[in-house]
């Protein structure tokens, strides 16, 4: 029996942007993610409506995939700020705080949406201009002489996810083995190609447990002891993808034609035994599988001193063929040629927790590592394997651009002072190319920086206060009374500028207003480093998706909502 639905008309919404439920839905969702930012953000718990774990987490990817959102808007910003961590891995909440605050300080002061687009394109450029100049005054160099810049960049990526549940000294523990991991994947000078660091995730043991080993390291059955006594390496080994069990089912949809007195299962085993042999007498001391080995062979190639590795599974054959530089073989029928063989040039065991890995180390220059993460649950494992593998590729985008944006807020203070006081200084050019009044640009403008101001505002919860200074316009923050300023405050956020008697600081908590603040953020001349860096290339591009999709929101003029056999809304544009 088939299901009859009666087909709904499609639903017109015209000017989504003056439709109060709208607004309020793209409000929640500016509230759920700036409550997540920053060291001191506020869980959120996620249960889908089927049963299954908590889990706890303040990271957006992560909440962003949990979430099922109705309104195509809010779709359309949750897709850029997923395409935007897929790419880059961090900034994400970023991403998504900026661009509400965009769309809601826009409608706050009353601006039309074609003015606040055009003006909004116009101070992009000119961020992009700040920021990618030599005398940024938010941008540091990455030194890789040194290690502690590459320390501070992961440090502040793993202390910005609370629900890592991680301590001063495991923040640290965890920071340093992300650097080192990066900096072992990192390929020689001879080699192009960009090493793996895979995750070995153990539950129930202590953080401080965590740590990197060179090579791979395979979990293997605790009761099948390896019998690591040989000659030193480096060892042969030979890789299968293909199942090893003889059990004819798995050969597929092929038809088998078998002559009457023959047992396909014992000439598929003698099959199997004549590759033992062949291998063994080619000299092979690893054979590994990523499916399951016959016992029998097993027993055949254990008692020839073979080290036998089998289910391995699907995710770890391409990085043992790129450290080994074996092929992998899909089939028992041929011999195995020459060429198909990999060498390690060792086997270690290690017990972590209560299981047992072997470690195969790399032959040669194969950059390949693997990273233990240990915690006492799953769900902060889990918080932490996805910090960390954000952190590694924070790291890897610093080749590519050499710089960091100092972070704790500091950089959208000081871009937001930058360009407040620099576009004041063109108003009239500016506003007349832009085609609108001198009070509507000035009005844009500060809806803008209103929204980087406030993406530093989300850093501050509860008891905190933020304070900007009014020489380098760099973000302090004070725990004490909002009315006064007696707490002694060494250092700014980010840890560049030192407290000094002359330093006049002011409240932007609120009001959130920018009106009195108009001068341009004096140069720094650092003699110390930055405690807090955020990814410059994540930033950049966070600070770009974000500002091009609350334009695309601002521009929306009528939403078409399809019929249930209509799957996707539709959204258009223009003036
Ligand atoms: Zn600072």
């Amino acid at each position: 029996m088939s299901r009859v639905c009666n087909k709904k008309p499609s639903v017109c919404t015209d000017e989504p942007l003056s439709n109060d439920e709208i607004c309020h839905r793209l409000a929640v969702m500016l509230h759920v993610l700036s409550s997540c930012y920053g060291p001191r953000g506020r869980l959120k718990q996620i249960h889908n409506n089927v049963g299954g774990n908590f889990h706890s987490t303040s990271t957006s990817s992560v909440l962003i995939r949990a979430v099922t959102f109705s309104d195509p808007l809010l779709k359309l910003i949750a897709a850029a700020i997923s395409d935007h961590t897929a790419r880059f891995s961090d900034c994400g909440l970023f991403t998504g705080v900026f661009c509400l605050g965009l769309i809601e300080n826009a409608r706050r002061l009353g601006l039309r949406s074609a003015v606040a687009t055009r003006v909004y394109k116009y101070l992009l450029n000119e961020c992009n201009r700040y920021l990618s100049a030599d005398d940024c005054g938010c941008k540091v160099q990455v030194d890789f002489s040194s290690v502690r810049s590459l320390v501070t960049l992961a440090h502040t990526v793993v202390t910005s996810k609370p629900a890592c549940m991680l301590d001063s000294d495991e923040s640290q523990h965890i920071a340093s083995l992300t650097v080192q991991a990066f900096l072992q994947s990192v390929p020689s000078a001879s080699s192009n190609v960009f090493g793996k660091t895979l995750v070995v995730a153990v539950e129930g043991q202590p953080v401080r447990d965590s740590a990197v080993f060179p090579g791979l390291l395979v979990e293997v059955p605790i009761l099948q002891s390896v019998d690591l006594n040989r000659s030193p390496g480096p060892y042969k080994i030979v890789l299968f993808s293909t199942s090893l069990s003889g059990d004819c089912s798995e050969i597929g949809e092929a038809a088998l034609e078998i002559q009457v007195g023959i047992n396909p299962e014992m000439v598929v085993l003698e099959q199997l035994l004549k590759l033992g042999e062949r291998v063994v007498h080619d000299g092979v001391e690893v054979f590994a599988c990523q499916k399951v080995i016959h016992p029998v062979l097993q027993q055949y190639l254990k008692e020839r001193g073979l080290v036998v590795i089998e289910r391995l599974g699907l995710a770890l054959m391409e990085p043992i063929a790129q450290m080994t530089g074996a092929l992998i073989m899909a089939s028992i029928c041929s011999p195995v040629p020459a060429k198909a063989y990999g060498q390690i040039r060792g086997l270690h065991l290690h017990r972590i927790g209560s299981k047992e890995h072997l470690q195969l180390l790399p032959f040669g220059e194969a950059a390949v590592n693997t990273m233990v993460l240990c915690h006492r649950n799953e769900t902060m494992l889990e918080e932490l394997k996805v910090t960390c593998q954000r952190a590694e590729h924070v790291l890897r985008l610093t080749l590519k651009e050499p710089y960091a944006l100092i972070g704790g807020g500091c950089t959208e203070t000081v871009l937001s002072g930058y360009i407040k006081y620099t576009v004041e200084n063109k108003v009239s050019e500016a506003a007349s190319a832009l085609k609108c009044s001198h009070t509507e640009f000035l009005l844009a403008t500060e809806a803008f920086c209103c929204s980087l101001q406030s993406v530093a505002l989300s850093l501050a919860h509860k008891d905190q206060h933020f304070l900007k200074d009014l020489t380098h316009a760099h973000c302090w923050v004070t725990e004490k009374d909002a009315h006064s300023q007696t707490t002694a405050m060494h250092l700014c956020s980010c840890g560049l500028v030192k407290e000094r008697a002359d330093l006049e600081k002011i409240f932007f908590n609120i009001p959130l207003n920018t009106a009195h603040l108009s001068f341009l953020p004096a140069p720094i001349k650092p003699d110390v480093q930055p405690r807090l860096l955020d990814s410059f290339t994540a930033k950049l591009n966070a600070l770009n998706v974000a500002a091009e999709t609350a334009n695309l929101v601002l521009d929306a003029r009528i939403f078409l909502l399809g019929a249930p056999d209509c799957t996707t809304g539709g959204l258009k544009t223009g003036d």
